[in-house]
């Protein structure tokens, strides 16, 4: 962050500010309870194992969805030591929350919202996470970023990692303030989007809203698309996996997102980036805005 600052000539308190944005937001949304306002960084994110991949590589695939006007970027980081990085991230923010490194590690993620987050807990915050997960060596490394500690906001990480063929995991670590549950694919298959699996397995509230519709209806929409992977009838690949992002049922709120007319225009959601990821290879495929209307282009680490 000093780094940043000094680059910028800005404040550090206001790079400070823009990597805790998330605690800022989220914890404001909890606070005003169950007005309509909306949940941030809504997303639909799965991914898929080897065995149920066509060349047996773990892929993970996300559409962010953010507010329009909000533009990010791609980093590649190549570190003196550490592994190197490909990923996407916001203009201030230190490191990435979607990507993948060298070490075959990567990470999609989805806000979440409990009642029990409060920005004045003053954790290690969640783009720091992210910006960890993304530098760690191993999946369990990893996933030790998610878990120590407390945390001031919920969040939950799709966490995979492969760096040869035959091998591969994938976990999905929901995280709420003070408990975290780790889920593991199913048939090769796991998905997320804006709510928690069984909150009270974690002991909090899930707080929904107005969002409510869209993320129920997105996780049953990519969990049918996803269902012929998990019976094995077909395998995934990244082109499938590019299609899937580009669904529109139930459109606009659908898994490639449209600003919804229906609500105030500052309120109004829509893809920002969609991309694909294959962790084996380290290649990462990307659009900035909807998939449906931009073409997926090939990045490397
Ligand atoms: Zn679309």
């Amino acid at each position: 962050m000093e780094g940043i600052a000094l680059g910028s000539e800005t404040k550090l308190l206001e790079i400070a500010a823009l990597n805790v944005r998330y605690e800022l937001m989220y914890s404001q949304f909890a606070k005003v309870g169950l007005k309509p306002l909306p949940v941030s960084d809504g997303c639909t994110a799965f991914g898929a194992m080897p065995e149920a991949t066509v060349r047996r590589h773990v892929l993970l695939a996300q559409n962010w969805d953010w507010i329009p006007q909000v533009e990010g970027l791609f980093l590649k980081i190549r570190p003196q030591t550490g592994p190197q990085v490909l990923c996407f991230t916001e203009a201030g923010v230190v490191g990435g929350k979607i990507g993948l490194n060298s070490e075959g590690v990567g990470l999609a993620i989805n806000g979440l919202v409990s009642n029990k987050d409060d920005w004045e807990r003053l954790r290690k915050p969640f783009h720091v996470r992210c910006w960890e997960i993304l530098n760690s060596r191993t999946l369990k490394e990893a996933l030790g970023k998610i878990t120590s500690g407390e945390r001031s906001c919920s969040a939950n990480f799709i966490v995979g990692q492969q760096k040869k063929l035959g091998s591969g995991r994938i976990v999905d670590m929901e995280s709420a303030p003070q408990s975290t549950l780790a889920l593991s694919p199913e048939q090769g298959v796991v998905a997320h989007t804006n709510h928690f699996s069984d909150p009270d397995k974690l002991g909090v509230k899930q707080v929904l809203d107005e969002e409510r519709r869209s993320t129920l209806h997105r996780y049953r929409r990519i969990n049918q698309l996803l269902t012929p992977i998990r019976g094995g009838k077909e395998k995934l690949n990244m082109t499938k996996a590019e299609a899937l992002l580009k669904d529109h049922d139930g459109r606009p709120e659908s898994v490639c997102r449209h600003p919804n007319s229906a609500f105030p225009e500052d309120e109004r959601y829509q893809t920002v980036v969609s991309v694909v990821m294959d962790l084996y290879t380290g290649q990462l495929k990307a659009t900035m805005g909807s998939p449906c209307e931009n073409s997926y282009q090939i990045l490397h680490l």
